[in-house]
């Protein structure tokens, strides 16, 4: 499957697409992973890409894009992907739009992950990823296990914890302003591509993981319309709570009414002038009444 998980920072996004790694076998791919690296490795991208984040502004499309196109280029990714933190703005959209009709691998699925903002900025605060696999917790909500399945997969050592330079205070508004700026348009985007699936981003982990199971069986059961009114009606939030965050959303998509015919009475009635022939037949029934 080929899939674009969607969401603010902190929905939940990079969670779930682990799990759904591990499940499924297909890769996540992780637009922030891939740019902290290249920031730890020093490279020239990662210095490109370095102030830009520690701002909680966008990396530069370009470079992100230089970066996608050169990862789905990866034979792993032949049995699918995850798209995880990518595409984040309209050109990015577009661009991996392109990318994917050349490669002849057109996405199956976009699934949003909807959380309160007041929940998102807990979650970023108490959110901790392990310095040598990558996999992320959170010491509020979901410490890292204990025993034997602590140990982290890449070392054979305990995980080790690090919070991620970017998730202070400050940078977590911009990074909060920016997805509502930027990526938000993205789901009236997908709605209309008949892509768009929303699930309910809270309570537990392991509900939040079968919804996405759900909501993307869902999706296999059903492939993309290209239809945007029948899109619209796809775009089925899984639960009741998605429901009513969608409502807006929906709102903000929904099809401009097409004009209504312009009457005579109704041109009157805004006071603009009358075609001619209607008021030649108008004046002609007045003659008859007399
Ligand atoms: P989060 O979604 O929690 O904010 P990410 O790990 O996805 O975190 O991204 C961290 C930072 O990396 C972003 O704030 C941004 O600066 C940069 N970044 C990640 N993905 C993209 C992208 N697709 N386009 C531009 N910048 C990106």
């Amino acid at each position: 499957m080929r899939i674009v998980l969607l969401g603010a920072p902190g929905s939940g996004k990079g969670t779930q697409a682990q799990r759904l790694a591990e499940r499924s076998g297909i890769p996540q791919i992780s637009t922030g992973d891939l740019l902290r690296a290249a920031v730890a490795g020093g490279t020239e991208l990662g210095l490109k890409a370095k102030a830009a984040m520690e701002e909680g502004r966008l990396v530069d499309d370009s470079l992100v894009l230089g970066m996608i196109r050169e990862r789905l280029g990866q034979p792993d990714t032949r049995a699918g992907f995850i798209l995880d933190g990518f595409p984040r703005n309209l050109v990015q959209a577009a661009a991996l739009d392109g990318l994917l009709a050349e490669l002849k691998q057109p996405l199956d699925a976009v699934v949003q992950l909807e959380v309160e903002p007041a929940e998102l900025v807990q979650r970023i605060s108490g959110r901790r990823c392990c310095a040598d696999c990558g996999r992320v917790f959170n010491v509020l909500t979901s410490p890292p296990p204990t025993g034997a399945a602590a140990v982290c997969p890449s070392t054979g050592a305990p995980h080790r914890l690090v919070q991620r330079p970017d998730d202070n205070e400050a940078t977590v508004a911009e990074r909060l302003r920016v997805y509502a700026e930027k990526t938000r348009p993205l789901i009236a985007f997908y709605q209309s591509r008949g892509l768009l699936r929303v699930i309910d981003g809270q309570g537990e982990l392991d509900a939040v993981t079968q919804r996405l199971a759900r909501a993307l069986a869902g999706a296999a059961a059903m492939p993309a319309r290209r239809s945007g009114a029948r899109a619209a009606a796809r775009a089925r939030p899984a639960t009741r709570a998605a429901k009513s965050r969608t409502r807006g959303a929906r709102a903000a998509t929904r099809r401009p009414k097409a004009p209504r015919k312009k009457t005579p009475a109704r041109t009157a009635a805004k006071g603009g002038r009358r075609s001619a022939p209607a008021a030649k037949r108008r004046a002609a029934r007045r003659r008859g009444r007399r």
